[in-house]
């Protein structure tokens, strides 16, 4: 095959989800259609269960999970689908902020009795900022739930989107009797009896058909017509241009746990969804079918082992093949680098893999060279954009316990913070640490790993800080900015690129701080 129609057969995405939402079984039921696993129940879930919070063992289970669910491939319709997980945790949405940079396109799962949630209200928001293209998926129909248009306005207000059906329920709960295709025109009947069954689908081109009352009753059939006829004159139709800009969300209703309405999401994703897309570096915008490979790393996993302290930093190939043993350039350290056994992922193992391409992910193992954002090319000095940092929810001072293992201190926190675990923050005043995480789990995940990985001990204290601001100054030099700095010298720290953070202590304080010094510009994230 041609690079190029290696590359276009390629749709790599995420699922975004709040937790329980039926992320898991939709990803496994995408891999049965793949052929990639033989029975439900294959996927592991990667879920910290309510209350986890100090179970480390469950901290290190799930270190171990989320490598083998990273990343998940299958081939569909002659189409190479790269699934990544994302995190639906919120104590992880970092990391899943993250991995939302490495897709090209995102599937959406609401739950119909509990509509939007607020992890779903975030990450879309991620999503749309980038104008993502993404597809929604209302599961669980077998269970009683919202009704159908009152759900798609919940979706257009709470998320802000523009929605299009291209699949309708007929009935819900008990009443569930299937799904009207209106993407490819036809009925799928529901049957919760076999749930491994893939559902057939019977061609309605016209909805008048009498066939329908007979297959569905009549009193189903006419209310079908009537909201079909409701759904045309109230939804914008479908188009793919809009779509793909990030303009227009198609909806599919289904089952995940019964495999129903699952097809019909997978046929048209396949069909929409975009191959791998271009992206901006430092220098230009590098699009996928360029023939010199690059890429940039989105995640990075410490291995089970603890004592090899070796990881596995996961690239998102941007553009050309990626081959094993041939040199790339690692671009922020200047150093060239060759990998002898890069790992590519399928749904049910990782391999060794003599080449990759454009949209797909490799796992390269890594002694501590990598941290996130890092970019390889075949030679070219650029960077790609677009992984910032954000904000952290909770800051903590990070104190060393034990004297004599400063060292193995200083080089445990830098892995860490290198593979993205949480921020670190140097005061500027007296050299202070600071660790900055979006939920309190991270703390513990962090004592634990520093001592069983690195041999140091730890301990925390509490700081009051309510946001870290990204400074954005034009000159350095003005009075302006040289009385913020003296002014706010407590709270001003450095970030791990040695970009100038101000740790501010309350909203109102950003608020007061922004017109005392309008020159001085403050960003919750380090991209601006
Ligand atoms: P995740 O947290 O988003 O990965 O959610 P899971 O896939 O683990 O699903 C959460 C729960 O919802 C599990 O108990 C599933 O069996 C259940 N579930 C998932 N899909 C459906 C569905 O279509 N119908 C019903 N009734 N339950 C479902």
């Amino acid at each position: 095959m041609s690079l190029e129609t290696e590359i276009s057969r390629r749709k790599t995405f995420g699922i975004v989800a709040h937790p329980d939402a039926g992320k898991t079984t939709l990803t496994e039921k995408l891999l049965l259609f793949g052929g990639a696993i033989q029975e439900a129940g294959a996927v592991k879930s990667n879920k910290i269960k309510k209350g986890a919070t100090s179970d480390f063992m469950e901290i290190e289970r799930q270190r171990g999970i989320s490598v083998a669910t990273s990343v998940l491939a299958f081939d569909y319709k002659n189409k190479k689908i790269n699934i990544l997980d994302t995190p639906g945790h919120k104590d992880f949405a970092e990391d899943t902020f993250r991995t939302l940079t490495a897709v090209d396109s995102v599937i959406v799962v609401v739950d119909v009795a509990k509509g939007v949630e607020e992890q779903t209200e975030k990450l879309v928001e991620v999503c749309r900022m980038r104008n993502i293209p993404m597809l929604v998926f209302v599961n669980k129909m077998d269970r009683e739930g919202k009704d159908a248009f009152d759900l798609m306005d919940e979706i257009e207000q709470k998320l802000s989107l523009r929605v299009t059906p291209l699949s309708w329920p007929i009935g819900i709960g008990s009443t569930f009797k299937g799904i009207y295709n209106i993407w490819e025109k036809n009925i799928g009947l529901f049957s919760n009896e076999n749930k491994q069954k893939i559902s057939e689908s019977i061609a309605f081109d016209n909805l008048d058909d009498p066939e329908l009352d007979t297959i569905i009753g009549e009193s189903f059939a006419e209310n079908l017509r009537n909201e079909i006829e409701l759904v045309t004159e109230v939804y914008p139709k479908f188009d793919n241009e809009e779509y793909m800009s990030g303009r227009l969300q198609p909806v599919f209703f289904g089952s995940a746990l019964n495999n129903f309405g699952v097809r019909e999401l997978l046929d048209a994703f396949v069909d929409i969804a975009p191959h791998p897309q271009s992206k901006e570096t430092t220098t230009r915008i590098v699009e996928p079918f360029e023939h010199n490979f690059s890429g940039f790393v989105f995640k990075i996993h410490a291995n089970m082992d603890p004592k090899h302290r070796d990881r596995l930093a996961f690239v998102k190939i941007v553009s050309g093949k990626f081959e094993r043993n041939k040199n790339y350039l690692h671009v922020r350290q200047g150093k060239n680098m060759k990998f002898s056994s890069p790992n590519a992922f399928f749904a049910d193992k990782k391999e060794i893999v003599d080449e990759s391409f454009a949209g797909d992910i490799v796992g390269l193992h890594d002694t501590g060279n990598f941290r996130i954002g890092d970019t390889l090319t075949e030679g070219e000095k650029m960077m790609f954009k677009g992984i910032p940092s954000f904000s952290p929810e909770h800051f903590r001072y990070i104190n060393n316990a034990d004297p004599l293992k400063a060292k193995q201190l200083e080089k445990g926190i830098d892995q860490l913070m290198d593979e993205g675990v949480a921020q670190l923050f140097t005061l500027e005043m007296n050299n202070r640490k600071i660790i900055g995480t979006v939920g309190a789990l991270q703390y513990e995940v962090i004592q634990y790993r520093l001592e069983h990985e690195y041999g140091a001990k730890v301990s925390y204290e509490p700081i009051s800080i309510f946001k870290a601001c990204w400074v954005e100054v034009e000159d350095e030099k003005s009075a302006e900015f040289q009385e913020f700095k003296r002014v706010k010298q407590k709270y001003l720290a450095h970030d791990k690129f040695g970009q100038l953070v101000f740790l501010a202590d309350s909203s109102f304080t950003i608020q007061m701080t922004q017109e005392k010094y309008p020159s001085v510009k403050l960003h919750f994230v380090s991209e601006f």
